[in-house]
């Protein structure tokens, strides 16, 4: 099995994440943060294993809102639990062996921030 490609900072020279030559033509964005995700050419092969890494390096929104619902508790970093947040979008792996991150907001704060994913507390 090859390596995964994990979702980076996007900019507008990236060139095609799995042949390293082609310009890039299909990006895909993790939800919450469009500056990350991970980009291919045209071709149907790069594509192909551009989408079975995101399959492994990411977890979608929806699969996570199925998970843990929609209001979740986080530790706060004075290490109380806090209630009344939700998750904010698509949690990803930036490197082998590290967290899901993922953005989480608290709407009667109006606070955000960006925890890993096995930090969330389920009601
Ligand atoms: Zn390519």
């Amino acid at each position: 099995m090859k390596n995964v490609i994990f979702p980076h900072i996007l900019s507008i020279f990236n060139k095609c994440d799995v042949c390293k030559i082609n310009c890039a033509d299909y990006t895909y964005n993790i939800k919450s943060n469009i500056y990350i995700g991970v980009v291919c050419c045209k071709s149907v092969d790069c594509k192909d294993y551009l989408l079975y890494s995101v399959e492994k390096t990411t977890k979608s929104y929806e699969s996570l809102y199925n998970k843990y619902g929609k209001w979740i508790s986080v530790i706060r970093t004075n290490g109380n639990k806090d209630s009344g947040w939700t998750i904010n979008g698509d949690a990803y792996q930036e490197k082998e062996n590290e967290p899901f991150w993922v953005e989480v907001i608290k709407p009667s704060e109006k606070i955000k921030k960006i925890i890993d994913l096995e930090s969330i507390i389920e009601y």
